[in-house]
């Protein structure tokens, strides 16, 4: 590309950027891989970043109120060579689906039930759906299993959470069903199955009907004739029946060598006078079971291709019987391996208790592994949709640690991450004999001057000046170390004592440092900073000092404390609050 780009050249090629970045993004483009790709691609527009920042804020803007589909319409109409390109990029890394070429349209779907907020166990589900389905220019649904209001009651809360987390993550879904929505639905279904004979109405005592089938006997229920049935499922739907007193079962094979295959319950009672639902109240005191409903859904709404974890195997198996009575076919599966994160909780009972007790103090505590606890410690949706990715749907089982997890982190923040100086548990430090003033110019980031320099002064009085620095760093100091204050100056130590340090000058250049073998700090100047507050992964609190310019930091802002750590800007208010990442 020419060394100068004109203002028109330059509109085109950001447009461009963006709208791929969008297409791949759910619909929604962001100004910082954007601008990422683009110096990339246009290396000389460092110098413009500035001017070039605000054309692809605008340009963002834009393409972000357009629909995926009109943004894929004016790539495909502009340049359809990037869509093949796109589209292989991601083909190469997900292994294809299974018999895609058999469906008009590949249709996915992720269905989390709204009792809990999601957390980083549904990454894998979320993002390879949408993947696949965007992978095939297929669709990708979202839907609620919100049908068990007495033991896995749904909360209004946890509809909207889960949204937006599904919306972090860059997920975006092309259709949305909420199965308390479609009882008459289900009701349909379950009265066609009765008619066909295929299914009963079962009013056994539960222990009583799990004798006989676990001896592979039938009730005396299974019986019925359709019409018999018929009568007993409306007295199902007019109350006569109370909670607990009769089940809808499908029939299976009173053979197989799973038991809990054998005519499984798919729509039972719940008395919503007492369990009241949180979206529909006590409307319904009929409700469906997992299998039926999700079977009804799944096939009603076209779902091509059902990607879980292989604890869903035995549904699969309950749920083909319901399948081959109603004459359906069953869509294609992946089962997936158990993705286990070595020291994160990823057990909802665990977080839901920890919350009731008070262990936990919310849902984003830094503890959790929740996507709204990893977001707040600024971890991104970019490094987690990489790591499941490169995971793919395999189906042994996978052990990753949180080092795995940030390392791709630090791939995707590091680059963007501004660097400044936080002291924490600041001592103070004097240094004599200093000759003159010094002014320490550092860049924001180090490989990328371009974003500019935080600067401070250093004014001895009487060749004195005082620090502040870390305790940890008190710890690697003792008489006669030579150590080195980054960007600044060498000096050597003379005494130290569990306030602080007396030091005096040694030399200025980072050559002189290296030759004697000075340790590389960092520092504030005394007289400087904002108080800061660290929150660590285990909830503890590192108090300390940040330097002036994080005055001008703003919220969610991703930034790395120079020999601390990636930490995100939380609050701003009385004083700078941050979340650590990690290293
Ligand atoms: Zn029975």
């Amino acid at each position: 590309m020419a060394n100068s780009t004109s203002n028109t050249e330059l509109r085109k090629i950001i447009r461009k950027i963006a709208l791929l970045n969008a297409l791949n993004y759910g619909g929604k483009a962001r100004a910082g891989p954007v601008l990422g790709k683009l110096l990339a691609e246009c290396p000389h527009l460092k110098t413009r970043v500035k001017e070039v920042a605000s054309v692809i804020a605008g340009a963002v803007r834009e393409i972000n109120k357009l629909s995926p589909d009109r943004q894929r319409g004016i790539v495909e109409e502009k340049w359809p060579e990037a869509l093949v390109k796109e589209k292989a990029e991601v083909e190469r890394i997900l292994p294809s689906l299974p018999n895609a070429e058999n469906y008009k349209q590949v249709v996915t779907r992720f269905a989390p039930n709204p009792d809990c907020l999601l957390h980083l166990g549904s990454a894998r589900a979320i993002i390879l759906c949408y993947e696949y389905a965007k992978m095939y220019n297929g669709l990708f649904y979202l839907r609620f299993e919100d049908t068990d209001p007495r033991l896995k009651k749904s909360a209004l809360q946890f509809y909207d959470l889960i949204r937006e987390d599904i919306m972090w993550l860059g997920c975006k879904w092309n259709a949305e069903f909420i199965q308390s929505d479609r009882l008459p639905i289900y009701y349909e279904h379950a009265e066609k199955i009765l008619r066909r004979g295929n299914a009963y109405v079962c009013t056994c005592k539960r222990e009583e009907f799990r004798k006989k089938v676990m001896t592979r006997q039938p009730c005396p229920c299974r019986s019925l004739t359709p019409e018999e049935n018929v009568v007993r499922w409306k007295h199902m739907l007019d109350g006569t029946y109370g909670e607990g007193k009769a089940v809808v079962r499908i029939k299976t094979d009173l053979d197989h060598p799973n038991p809990a295959v054998r005519d499984w319950p798919a729509l039972r009672i719940i008395d919503t006078k007492k369990y009241s639902h949180p979206r529909v109240g006590s409307k319904y005191c009929v409700w469906p079971l997992y299998n039926f409903a999700c079977g009804v859904d799944d096939h009603l709404m076209g779902v091509t291709h059902i990607i879980r974890g292989k604890e869903h195997l035995t549904n699969q198996t309950r749920q083909e019987y319901m399948y081959q009575h109603f004459g359906w076919k069953y869509p294609e599966t992946i089962h997936y391996g158990r993705l286990k994160i070595t020291g994160a909780s990823l057990s909802k009972s665990v977080i839901v208790q920890g919350l009731r007790t008070g262990l936990f103090k919310s849902w984003d505590d830094p503890r959790l592994a929740t996507f709204a606890a990893l977001r707040r410690r600024g971890i991104t949706a970019e490094a987690i949709r990489r790591l499941i990715i490169d995971v793919g749907p395999k189906t042994a089982d996978v052990t990753l640690s949180w080092e795995n997890l940030y390392a791709y982190n630090r791939k995707t923040i590091d680059p963007v991450a501004n660097r400044y100086f936080f002291v924490g548990d600041p001592k103070k430090l004097i240094v004599k004999k200093v000759p003159h003033t010094f002014t320490a110019k550092i860049p924001l980031h180090p490989d990328k001057t371009e974003r500019g320099f935080r600067s401070f002064d250093i004014k001895p009085k009487e060749g004195r000046v005082s620090f502040w620095v870390s305790s940890d760093d008190l710890k690697l100091m003792g008489k006669h170390k030579k150590m080195r204050f980054m960007g600044l100056f060498n000096f050597q130590v003379e005494k130290v004592t569990k306030h602080g340090v007396q030091a005096v000058f040694h030399s200025k250049s980072h050559e002189e440092a290296k030759k004697v073998g000075a340790t590389l700090i960092h520092w504030l100047p005394h007289d400087t900073g904002i108080p800061c507050e660290v929150v660590m992964p285990d909830a503890s609190v590192v108090k300390g000092t940040a330097e002036n310019s994080c005055k001008e930091l703003r919220l969610d802002d991703i930034i790395q404390f120079e020999r601390f750590g990636f930490v995100r800007v939380d609050n701003l208010d009385e004083k700078l609050t941050v979340y650590f990442a990690h290293r």
